[in-house]
């Protein structure tokens, strides 16, 4: 397939992606170009697979049949001639690492303080230089607030905080796409702003994201577009206006009616 000009390449292009679990197709022929800059909210009932789309991207699932291209590349194989092989596992580790990841979960390593779990990656993964690492995660940490918790464990955070430190981590990597889980889901609601404030000020610095979320405020206000999905389909995609005001399916409609 022709990619286009250096400019014109997508972050993420799914052709046609299915992915199935034994007899139950959880995806179902999803196609979409996320281009660079692009903040994508996907939205569905509960099971509609935007989960698996999301770890089909970050390799957590591998896809059943169509293609997926991250960043230019084909993922999970190369191209050799007209044959396909399989990634190694370290090749298929270097791509992952194209894509941060913040799931619903509050999942920091329990046992490291905020500032380790954010050079954790970089360190180890990445082994960059101990210095320049550190002074980057304080800078990130002052970037999502929370440059005066660098010392605190997780069990010493609240939960939003413990989730500004998942982006954080996640940034430190320096990836090229940004996907969130559902990352509010599991807070009390006193505490989901200032998640989203921080992917606010993430998506106005120009960092490509995908978003699952049940936020539609944040859909509407900072999406660049906004797809629902329902039954391992992509039924709408529209900007946030057209699908959270006139959404075109009875299915969107009711969904919309069902959140709100
Ligand atoms: P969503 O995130 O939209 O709630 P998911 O992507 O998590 O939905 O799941 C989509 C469907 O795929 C669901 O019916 C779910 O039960 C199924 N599914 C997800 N992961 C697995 C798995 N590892 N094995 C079997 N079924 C799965
Ligand atoms: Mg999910």
């Amino acid at each position: 397939m022709s990619m286009g000009g250096p400019h014109s390449e997508p972050i993420v292009r799914a052709v046609d992606v299915c992915k199935s679990f034994g007899a139950f197709q959880a995806l179902e022929g999803i196609t979409v170009d996320i281009p660079a800059g692009e903040v994508l909210c996907v939205i569905g009932p509960s099971g509609s697979g935007k989960s698996t789309f999301l770890r089909c991207i970050n390799q957590l699932e591998t896809v059943t049949a169509g293609a997926l291209w991250v960043g230019g590349e084909l993922v999970g194989y190369r191209r050799v001639g007209n044959k396909l092989y399989a990634l190694s596992e370290s090749e298929i580790a270097r791509q992952r690492r194209k894509t941060g990841m913040v799931f619903q979960r509050l999942n920091l390593f329990p046992h490291m303080t905020a500032l380790e779990n954010v050079t954790e990656g970089p360190l180890r993964v990445q082994r960059r230089a101990r210095d320049q690492v550190i002074a980057e995660a304080q800078a990130l940490l002052a970037r999502v607030g929370l440059a005066h918790k660098s010392d605190a464990f997780p069990i010493e955070l609240s939960g939003g905080q413990q989730q500004r430190v998942a982006i954080a981590r996640a940034l430190a990597m320096r990836p090229q796409l940004m996907l969130f889980d559902e990352p509010t889901s599991a807070l009390d609601p006193e505490l989901v702003g200032e998640v989203l404030s921080v992917m606010r000020d993430l998506a106005a610095s120009g960092m490509t994201m995908v978003v699952v979320t049940h936020e539609l405020g944040f859909a509407r206000d900072v999406s660049s577009r906004v797809i629902f999905m329902d039954q391992g389909r992509i039924v709408e995609t529209g900007s946030p206006g057209q699908i959270l005001l006139q959404p075109r399916h009875p299915r969107t409609r009711e969904f919309i009616s069902a959140v709100r």
